[in-house]
């Protein structure tokens, strides 16, 4: 799917956005209640000449996890590793992830909701004792070898923290969700990366990008990255307001971020008439597939009141009837 406001990482986009990416708190706009806390116990735990807790973030793809994993690594003085856990398929690629780590160490495990069971199992000890429990054979000579590691701070992210077990939130003694991003505060991360792609960027120009990011970080840079092309080709180290408006129409943006993927999907539900669409048909009848909208699509629409998720399924919400401009059958809201 090549879409403009896509928020899964592709490598070009990776290595664009890590050279944008704040590498301290002083760069990261937003999220001040999580900022502040974290200062806090950084500033503790580093008189303490501890390590810092496991932290769990949990939020919306694109919205500064990753970024925010790395900051509290610099700011303690720490080396990061970082992985995924799909990519953590056996409970040896765990143990081997583990032992190599230093005294003091970040661990940051994206996705980390969708590690299997018998890995959380593994991982448990780990994170409450620095211990690793290896079960050499089977059956009654089964034993238990245990391994000790060094004290580390594992960093958890997910978008999908209905998904993660019980036992594994509880053992993170921090847990923050991120928030979507306010217009302001947005333009001002695109303002800030502009400046870094050495061009300026008018403040409408940046608030323009920002209306249209679905109050997304990820998104914002995405979308600038568009724009300073338009301004690029006209030899302007200036972004103004109607070249950002060029460039962000000509990608079919409309002015509330939505691409034709939300149109088409917000179509779907109203012509389903309030009857609610389950998952899998709307992933069908998309030609997505279901993680796509339901870590894409849907995170931003429910936030905002366009959708609604019952029991039963997805229904559109009388504010989209309103902005498709769509007559409805007035009993449907009754
Ligand atoms: P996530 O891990 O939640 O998917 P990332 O941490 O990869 O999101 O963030 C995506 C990009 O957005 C990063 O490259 C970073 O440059 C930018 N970004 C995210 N949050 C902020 C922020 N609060 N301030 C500045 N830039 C941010």
């Amino acid at each position: 799917m090549d879409r403009v406001v896509e928020i899964e990482k592709f490598s070009f986009d990776e290595k664009y956005e890590l050279s944008l990416r704040p590498s301290n708190f002083d760069g990261y706009i937003g999220q001040d209640n999580i900022k502040q806390n974290l200062k806090i116990f950084i500033q503790a735990a580093k008189k303490r000449e501890e390590c810092l807790d496991h932290i769990l973030f949990s939020g919306p793809a694109g919205l500064g996890k990753t970024t925010l994993a790395n900051i509290i690594a610099y700011e303690m003085g720490a080396n990061i590793k970082t992985t995924a856990a799909p990519m953590i398929e056996k409970s040896g690629d765990l143990a081997a992830i583990l032992t190599n780590l230093n005294e003091g160490d970040v661990l940051f495990i994206d996705e980390i909701h969708r590690l299997s069971p018998a890995i959380e199992e593994v991982l448990y000890p780990a994170m409450e004792d620095f211990r690793l429990d290896i079960i050499i054979g089977s059956g009654a000579g089964a034993q238990t070898v245990k391994i000790d590691l060094p004290k580390f701070t594992l960093i958890g992210a997910t978008t999908r923290s209905g998904m993660l077990s019980n036992p594994l939130r509880d053992r993170f003694g921090m847990q923050f969700r991120l928030e979507f991003y306010k217009d302001n505060e947005l333009a001002l991360i695109v303002k800030k990366a502009a400046e870094k792609l050495s061009k300026n960027c008018e403040e409408e120009a940046a608030l323009e990008i920002a209306k249209r990011s679905r109050s997304t970080p990820r998104i914002a840079l995405r979308l600038l990255r568009r724009v300073r092309d338009f301004a690029d080709v006209n030899d302007e180290k200036n972004i103004s307001k109607e070249r950002a408006n060029e460039a962000l129409n000509s990608l079919g943006v409309n002015e509330l971020g939505f691409d034709s993927m939300d149109l088409r999907y917000l179509e779907l539900l109203l012509s389903a008439n309030r009857r609610p669409l389950g998952l899998a048909s709307i992933a069908a009848a998309l030609s997505e597939d279901e993680n796509t909208v339901e870590d894409v699509i849907e995170p931003y629409l429910l936030a905002n009141g366009y959708i609604e998720r019952t029991a039963k399924g997805r229904v559109a919400s009388f504010k989209s009837y309103e902005l498709m401009k769509k007559t409805y059958d007035k009993g449907l809201f009754d």
